[in-house]
């Protein structure tokens, strides 16, 4: 009997905001196909539209209202899922013609109220879903959050508040799940969490076993672990506490890669603590130079935020100073905006907004600055790049090095590649010819 002539309802799919955010959208994904739908990636042809939010900071609040309203005009039922649900009236109140909201992390809810206005024939054709998932990122890259919600209080954060505090997958959990992305093709895996460096804690580092081998649910475990799937391995959101210097000489020997994203957010030690930032009392700069010589290829990302209530400009300077001082290799920079909830907008002293423009124009000139510098050095080397995106037409390939995250770092654009039959997920040489302030060019070798 077949089947293939059922009506297969369409769900229309966009996902706003971080790559944590993509992670959801990825379960909400896999659950949908698996159900029965089919998901397209516009809006004329869906049955009904799914808006995975994301409302992290104010101008993430705006655009994820606004994509609310473009769905509504373009296709007229829709669903909204993501952070933002968090603030039912507010979503309410702009765009009161939603069928329903459901929170962050909440996939079945998601799931269910797709199945209430588009219900699903009862034997209607369902397409094999691969175990993996479906993975809304490129094939050859994956995210593999390894656990949910944060312990610390960050006054300028609100993600505590409605994620809750900090679950952590179990190692073993973790591990297997990698491990099927990696037989499933995946090259690089970028680990993501709210606070990695806390792997574990929550579940006082219960052992589990992988492979034949028993490993504690603990960052050190997870990075040794997963350095045996071969395959790029690249860690975010880590805070700089004393452990973190453990996993530097596995970076060194090249069994993860010599990459390490550390939200700093600043610099000075008052600021810090009116931010409450975890290890906020580490000595940042003595941590930097240690693991550089630990790991003379370490390449350092991070963030801050400039016009922090209170932040005087001696303050300021001081955070020049330490960007002058640490030559990280890539930064992004944010003016402090008030979030609806968070500690920080009570504190005395605002910055002006003018100032906070200001503050934030000089950061960037600064770090520029830096960031050319650092990459200028790269010019000569024969670098390892994963290919992202082949464009024949334009002769020219995407790729990243080692040293560059997806969505967040620069780029190597690779020129002359026609005949060459490169692929996106393959890895290839290339010799560094070009370097601006942001990204790279190279040449096949
Ligand atoms: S570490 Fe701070 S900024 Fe990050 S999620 Fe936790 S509270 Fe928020």
């Amino acid at each position: 009997m077949t089947t293939h002539h059922h009506y297969v309802p369409k769900v229309g799919f966009v996902s706003l905001g971080c790559p944590k955010n993509l992670v959801d959208s990825e379960r909400i994904l896999t659950k949908l196909r698996s159900d029965g739908y089919e998901v397209v990636p516009n809006y004329e042809g869906a049955d009904i539209v799914v808006v995975n939010t994301c409302g992290f900071i104010n101008a993430a609040v705006t655009e994820s209202l606004e994509t609310i309203g473009e769905a509504l005009v373009e296709n007229g039922k829709v669903l909204v899922t993501g952070c933002l649900g968090k603030q039912k009236e507010l979503i309410m109140e702009e765009h009161p013609n939603v069928l329903g909201i459901s929170g962050a992390h909440e996939y079945e809810a998601v799931v269910e109220a797709v199945h209430k206005h588009v219900p699903i024939a009862h034997d209607a054709y369902s397409a094999l879903v691969p175990e993996q998932g479906i993975k809304l990122t490129p094939r050859h890259f994956a995210y593999l959050k390894i656990s949910e919600g944060c312990n610390n209080t960050c006054t300028f954060c609100i993600i505590p508040s409605f994620r809750g505090k900090l679950v952590s997958r179990p190692i073993e959990k973790v591990l297997r799940e990698a491990e099927r992305l990696a037989q499933a093709g995946v090259k690089e895996l970028l680990i993501i969490s709210q606070d990695t460096s806390a792997y574990g804690v929550d579940l006082k580092y219960q052992a589990g076993s992988w492979q034949g081998e028993i490993y504690q649910t603990r960052l050190f475990d997870l990075a040794t672990a997963l350095s045996r799937l071969g395959i790029w391995v690249r860690f975010h959101y880590v805070y700089p506490y004393p452990h973190v210097d453990k996993i530097i000489p596995l970076m060194a020997e090249g069994k993860i890669l010599p990459y390490l994203d550390i939200p700093f957010q600043h610099a000075s030690p008052r600021i810090l603590k009116l931010m409450k930032r975890p290890a906020k009392s580490a000595n940042t700069l003595e941590s930097i130079k240690r693991w550089r010589k630990m790991c003379p290829e370490l390449i350092i990302r991070s963030t801050f935020i400039v016009g922090f209530p209170g932040e005087t400009e001696a303050e300021f300077e001081a955070l020049l100073d330490f960007l002058e001082e640490a030559k990280l290799n890539r930064v992004g920079c944010f003016m402090y905006s008030d979030v609806d909830g968070a500690r920080a907008n009570d504190l005395p002293d605002a910055v002006p907004e003018e100032v906070k423009q200001e503050r934030l124009e000089k950061f960037m000139a600064v770090q520029e600055q830096i960031s050319a510098e650092l990459l200028q050095q790269r010019i000569g080397l024969v670098q390892k790049v994963l290919i992202d995106m082949v464009d024949i037409e334009e002769d020219i390939a995407i790729a990243r090095s080692q040293y560059d995250a997806p969505e967040v770092d620069g780029i190597v654009a690779i020129e002359n590649i026609k005949d060459k039959g490169l692929k996106a997920g393959q890895f290839v040489e290339v010799r560094i010819i070009d370097a601006d302030g942001h990204d790279c060019v190279g040449e096949l070798v």
